[in-house]
């Protein structure tokens, strides 16, 4: 197996300090935990961003330098200026909205992208440096965008990876950015470019046209002498995991403890990071318009909604809050009672193990964002149903509705729509609620997160070594 050098914005560990000591925790979460076991295999290297280690002493920080050099972690420090200007500026006051085709959130002067392109290049030569030949280069996601391009000048026989694990938009969208050809143009650096689905890779092969003139084949691109692939690789989840948890005694006396103190309502839950591009205010809006247009289910739902804090350094993400608290207020004072509100609302986050209580206990799961490259959280659903029950509304405009095709879909724009959905979901029988949950399970489990790094992998490493065409 080649040694593999990963590269993300985020290290897959967290440094813990608590009093004198201090330790690197690893992440949980599907790349993280997907990436972990060929990282370890391969005895490669994995570049990226530990996290802010300024307030450490200067033995912590020896200790953490080690434990780092162990696990072959080869962490980029990143300034106080650069965080701020690289990830929350570029990263997600510009990339993030434009991929997810929210325009108007975008701040109207580029100033960040200057640091956004000397960010870049620091991991680029970093990861030059680790390089050795017959390695494969993997670099992940939108923060990373030129570093394919980047790494190809500096080795120009490397094969390179890149997966964009958020939407590619449509070209109509991708033109409105200033630093739309530089951004192509990164990517086109790599061997073969990932995206969840086909839709993204079709949009991407248009910006292409678009703004490079590249004729672009249905899977590759001939761009300065070499072969570009494309492709769509749907990312999954640790299903094996969620499923055993779901199972854990502990976990299920939780779920009995959440639904005796439901008794005699049926659960609704949302589970999300408070991002703009998750629906939260348009599926509160299709809850309470289920209570408006139908008196009798009053009293009888229990909609657990959380909310992990997200990006609170970015100012619509205050305002969002704002707003979604509104909501929740207005919800609760309308239709709740000294006993009882129909929404519970949780800004907080959750481990593993408390998610798949949640996901478990669950009646119907809301999955309704108005915009996601793919959205993890439906999949874990399905993985920690093992009784085969409970039902999934899901956005069309979530990558996850092209494989999830026994899910409820739903236009999540269309608020009395979803709540018809919400509906058909609670009145559904308990026959076509295992048949439907049993397709979802079967399609999650065979494409999990070990699937689809062998399957992204498995395609860029059996390219053939010289990709230049004559
Ligand atoms: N998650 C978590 N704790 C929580 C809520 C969510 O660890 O309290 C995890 C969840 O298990 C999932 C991820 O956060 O793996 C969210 O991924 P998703 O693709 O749904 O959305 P993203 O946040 O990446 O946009």
């Amino acid at each position: 197996m080649p040694r593999l050098l990963l590269v993300s914005n985020r290290l897959p560990v967290t440094v813990k300090v608590e009093k004198d000591s201090v330790a690197v925790v690893r992440s949980a979460g599907g790349l993280a935990t997907g990436l972990r076991r060929p990282h370890e295999r391969s005895g490669g290297q994995w570049i990226g961003w530990p996290g802010d280690m300024s307030r450490l002493s200067e033995s912590q920080r020896t200790r953490v330098e080690e434990q780092f050099a162990e696990q072959r972690y080869v962490p980029i420090h990143l300034t106080a200026s650069e965080v701020s200007r690289y990830y929350e500026g570029y990263s997600n006051r510009v990339l993030w909205p434009l991929c997810h085709y929210m325009l108007d959130r975008i701040p109207r002067q580029d100033r960040d992208w200057e640091v956004y392109r000397k960010v870049n290049e620091r991991f680029a030569d970093l990861t030059a440096k680790q390089y050795q030949p017959g390695d494969t280069i993997w670099v992940h996601d939108y923060q990373l965008m030129l570093v394919p391009g980047m790494l190809r000048e500096r080795l120009p026989e490397a094969r390179i990876g890149y997966f964009h694990h958020i939407p590619f938009p449509s070209s109509e969208i991708f033109r409105t950015l200033p630093r739309r050809e530089a951004l192509l143009k990164g990517l086109l650096g790599a061997d073969l470019i990932g995206f969840h689905t086909v839709s993204y890779v079709r949009h991407f092969s248009g910006s292409l046209l678009r703004q490079l003139s590249l004729d672009t084949d249905v899977d590759s691109i001939m761009w300065q002498g070499r072969q570009v692939r494309v492709g769509a690789f749907p990312m999954g989840i640790d299903s094996d995991s969620f499923d055993s948890l779901a199972k854990e005694v502990s976990v299920l006396e939780e779920v009995a403890s959440l639904r005796r103190t439901a008794e005699g309502q049926r659960i609704l839950l949302g589970i999300d990071r408070l991002d703009y591009t998750k629906g939260i205010p348009r599926r509160l809006l299709a809850v309470q318009r289920l209570l408006e247009r139908e008196p009798a289910w009053r009293g009888r739902l229990r909609f657990i909604q959380v909310a992990v804090p997200s990006r609170t350094q970015v100012e619509a993400y205050a305002t969002y809050r704002e707003q979604v608290n509104e909501l929740v207020g207005r919800i609760n004072g309308q239709y709740g009672s000294v006993q009882n509100v129909p929404v519970h609302y949780l800004y907080r986050s959750f481990n593993e193990k408390q998610l798949a209580g949640l996901y478990r206990a669950a009646d119907v799961m809301l999955v309704t964002p108005v915009r996601d490259g793919m959205n993890l959280v439906a999949k874990e659903f399905c993985a920690s149903r093992p009784d085969e029950d409970g039902v999934l509304v899901l956005s069309e405009l979530a990558g996850a509705a092209d494989e999830l095709n026994k899910a409820l879909t739903v236009n999540p724009y269309d608020v009395e729509s979803t709540a018809d959905a919400i509906e058909q979901a609670l009145e559904m029988g308990e026959h076509e609620r295992r048949e439907r949950m049993r397709a979802l399970r079967a399609q999650v489990k065979a494409h999990d997160v070990h699937w689809w790094v062998s399957h992204f992998l498995g395609r860029l490493q059996g390219l053939p070594s010289v990709s230049v065409r004559d």
